[in-house]
């Protein structure tokens, strides 16, 4: 096993680590190593496939927006369960990102006057989702990276897959990693971390998520001792091609896309008059699945129930224009010209509210509230708690630019603060030791009789979609609850391949293994929760609950078994109101 030794050690080359890693080359002027871990390539990230945009009030004067009526839809979207000390900040920076990213080469779209282009996304009061077309985390991704580039102190390791993070007397040590290209078994060993590892997606089987978007890591964050809070938010996103669940994005509508149903009425009037199609994701999911379930919705032949994404109005030049990669999918993978016809959408699992449990700078906390010295989370693996309930379009990206930002310089502050890093102690070494054992010797060779991954997640799935589905009832989460607690007693899995290089069986099997904690993380959350809150919604529980439930769930474990504990809403400003849009 080799060990290697860094400064600061980054999990995950998604927007939030590059932007962290970038962040912190500058703020140590290059004095400290960094190592950027990626499962997958780096430029393969999630990220890359961000079209929409990132929110940011860029023009106050000119178009009547402030980052308090930015604050102020981010925290009404949330459901009220945002906390809104984290908020300011994700507002009071987020124009300050858009404009360091301009500054390093992001193409924005451009009005005719030269301002950076900036259209509606759904809840929000004021247009204020920068976009680069509709291939805007591509363009941040690829900027972010070169930039990278020129810096000798950060060395990327893509297709390193994480298999377990190291912490010791409520300190960050290391990781150990599986390198996939040489079929070995490596130990990062360093002064401070940064987890920026994304979502959990494919938990569900209908997503909008790439197919590393696993979430594997969270589960493994538990057995370290850290804590995972408020997962049992998952977003629906209302517009997903139907079948593949290919993000139609929020753009769509944000250029003037119509909803509508089998009778060709725009729907969205009965559940949001005012927003209509720019309601937030959770009320137009809802309502799209209502208007099927009643009966008026169109049926497609796999079965799978959809409503007509409209675009015919908005004519050739714009939807060329502003959304040319959303005409060119559709066709692709539709056979659709959006010009002629609308666009057969439904709900698809986006995107995960939940994550690590953080303080609002990004600093990884225990289920106590203890700082786990040199650990940082950041981007949509942490949770700092600015979507709540419900994340709004386009907040995203501006999350994963900032904490990245944040995060980024405070690691490099904390390394240049604490003193060398002396050689990892035996102790240290027969942890990873053991881990190269359970990954190589255990999981590789010895499990003829267990189960097959793909098996086991394909059961993981089946149970998400059909318990902790957009509309969950306590009896069928009860029910799926201890599905899910059968399927988490295997312990091992059947890993037909036996070589050691590139063996993408031993990584899904890395991943089922540590999905199976993080969907039971989703699942005693929702059951506890009994209320309905942004995109929790309970069929028993149908209203919100401030008076019990205004508060954050943490879950950790502790003795091979999950807890749970609740931790207060930071409320600065706006008091819980009922939801109008
Ligand atoms: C199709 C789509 C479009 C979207 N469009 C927008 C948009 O327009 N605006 C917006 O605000 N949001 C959008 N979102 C959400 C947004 O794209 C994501 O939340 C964001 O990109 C997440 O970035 P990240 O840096 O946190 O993680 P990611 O970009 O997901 O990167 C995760 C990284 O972690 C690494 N990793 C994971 N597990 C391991 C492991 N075990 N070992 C080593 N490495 C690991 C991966 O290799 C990867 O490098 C969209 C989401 C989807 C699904």
């Amino acid at each position: 096993m080799e060990v290697l030794k860094y400064d600061l050690i980054i999990v995950g080359s998604g927007i939030a680590g590059l932007r962290a890693a970038t962040a912190a080359a500058w703020a140590s002027g290059g004095r400290i190593s960094i190592a950027i871990l990626s499962k997958i390539q780096a430029m393969r990230s999630h990220s890359l496939s961000a079209e929409g945009g990132m929110s940011a009030v860029l023009y106050p004067d000119k178009t009547g927006d402030s980052l308090e009526l930015h604050a102020y839809d981010t925290v009404k979207g949330s459901d009220f369960l945002a906390d809104q000390d984290a908020v300011q900040i994700l507002v009071e920076y987020a124009p300050k990102e858009v404009r360091y990213l301009e500054r390093i080469g992001v193409p924005w779209s451009r009005e005719p006057d030269g301002r950076i282009s900036q259209r509606p996304f759904g809840g929000m009061s004021i247009p204020r989702t920068t976009f680069a077309a509709d291939k805007t985390g591509f363009f941040i991704m690829s900027t972010l990276f070169s930039e990278t580039r020129r810096f000798d102190n950060i060395h990327v390791y893509h297709e390193h897959f994480v298999t377990k993070f190291i912490i010791e007397d409520g300190e960050f040590k290391g990781v150990t990693a599986y390198d996939l290209k040489r079929g070995e078994f490596k130990f990062f060993y360093g002064k401070a971390g940064i987890i920026a590892t994304g979502g959990a997606g494919r938990l569900y089987r209908f997503t909008t998520t790439a197919h590393s978007t696993t979430g594997e890591t969270l589960g493994y964050a538990l057995r370290a001792g850290l804590a995972i809070k408020d997962m049992e938010f998952v977003q629906w996103h209302p517009t997903a091609l139907v079948p593949s669940g290919i993000l139609v994005s929020e753009a769509a509508r944000g250029e003037g896309g119509y909803l509508i149903n089998k009778e060709g009425e725009r729907f969205m009037k009965r559940y949001a008059p005012q927003r209509m199609e720019l309601a937030p994701r959770d009320i137009v999911s809802r309502a799209i699945l209502t208007e099927c379930m009643e009966g008026r919705g169109f049926q497609h032949e796999s079965g799978m129930c959809y409503v007509g994404l409209d675009l015919r109005h908005l004519g050739e030049e714009r939807i060329n224009r502003r959304i040319p990669f959303i005409r060119e999918l559709a066709h692709k993978y539709a056979g659709i010209d959006v010009l002629s016809e609308p666009i057969p959408v439904r709900p698809a699992v986006h995107y995960t509210m939940g994550g690590i449990h953080t303080d609002t700078w990004g600093r990884v906390l225990t289920a106590d509230g203890k700082w786990v010295r040199g650990l940082w989370a950041a981007g949509e693996a942490a949770s700092v708690n600015i979507h709540g309930a419900n994340r709004l379009g386009s907040n995203s990206l501006s999350e994963c630019s900032v904490w990245g930002r944040l995060t980024g310089e405070q690691a490099a502050k904390y390394v240049l603060e604490t003193s060398r890093l002396p050689s990892p102690d035996g102790k240290l070494l027969d942890v990873a030791k053991g881990e190269e054992s359970r990954v190589f010797d255990r999981l590789l060779h010895k499990e003829q009789n267990a189960p097959s991954p793909y098996e086991v997640k394909k059961q993981l799935n089946d149970i998400m979609e059909e318990h902790f589905g957009p509309f969950r009832h306590g009896s069928s989460m009860a029910e799926g609850l201890a599905k899910l607690k059968k399927l988490r007693e295997f312990s091992s899995f059947r890993v037909v391949d036996s070589s050691r290089v590139y063996n993408q069986n031993l990584k899904d099997a890395l991943e089922v293994d540590g999905m199976l904690d993080l969907a039971m993380v989703v699942g005693i959350g929702a059951y506890a929760r009994s209320e309905s809150r942004g995109a929790h919604y309970r069929l028993d529980y149908p209203k919100r609950d401030d008076v019990n439930w205004l508060k954050h769930t943490v879950a950790y474990m502790y003795g091979g078994e999950l807890k749970l504990v609740y931790t207060p809403v930071t409320i600065t400003k706006w008091q819980p109101e009922e939801r109008r849009y």
